[in-house]
């Protein structure tokens, strides 16, 4: 269902500079219709982000895929997200050949979308908790992507990270944030690209925002 929809989608991304052939492939065949709300079906394949209900979203697709291009993950790469909101980027990287571990702090969302992962054949290993102190158990990550806009880059996150390996993480304000893409080059180095105007809900958390 929706092919043509899709496509169109994947053009549009295409046209607006994203290269990377394996990540428009993946966004051309998950289904984002079946990660929004029945009632904004109309609106899947529109490039907007959606409401998906707890005051969170879905993220637009162009944040999506420039977002997963900029990891520059390998087939089979270990992947944390944070964020798991909706599951559309998990399923993304899934639909990538990634090993993905994935972080979600409200219970409701996270259980929600794990019946949907299981109902879909995604396969995500799914945590409730907050992601801004990491999974050190499954550490190190080729790759790590938070799905929310945080006011500093959480330490943890950096000592998770395989040398070699990128984090991407939008830094700023509530309002509008600068995506970073911290790629490890040692232990203790690492290199910085900065890309502006993204905008993304808090993220909330020991090493994020206070809640109010
Ligand atoms: N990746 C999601 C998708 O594909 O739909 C979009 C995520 S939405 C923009 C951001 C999500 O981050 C929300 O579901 C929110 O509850 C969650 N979040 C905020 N702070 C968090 C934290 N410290 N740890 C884990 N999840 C957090």
């Amino acid at each position: 269902m929706y092919e043509r929809e899709r496509e169109d989608l994947v053009r549009k991304l295409e046209s607006n500079g994203i290269t990377d052939k394996a990540v428009l492939k993946a966004l051309s065949e998950v289904e984002r219709h079946l990660f929004v709300p029945e009632i904004m079906i109309s609106h899947a394949y529109k490039d907007v982000a959606l409401p998906i209900g707890y005051g969170q979203t879905i993220s637009q697709p162009y944040t999506v895929a420039f977002m997963t291009q900029a990891l520059r993950l390998k087939t089979g790469s270990k992947v944390l997200e944070i964020g798991t909101g909706s599951g559309y980027q998990a399923a993304i990287l899934h639909r990538m050949g990634m090993r993905v571990y994935t972080i979600e702090r409200n219970a409701e969302i996270s259980l929600r979308t794990q019946k949907l992962f299981d109902k879909l054949g995604v396969r995500a290993v799914c945590r409730i908790g907050d992601g801004t102190i990491g999974w050190s158990e499954f550490a190190p990550y080729d790759g790590i992507i938070v799905t929310a806009g945080s006011p500093v880059v959480p330490l943890n996150l950096k000592k998770q990270l395989e040398v070699g390996g990128r984090l991407v993480i939008p830094v700023g304000d509530k309002k509008s944030q600068t995506l970073k893409i911290i790629t490890k080059t040692g232990e203790e180095s690492f290199e910085t690209e900065e890309v502006p105007k993204f905008a993304f809900v808090p993220l909330i958390g020991r090493e994020g925002w206070n809640e109010k």
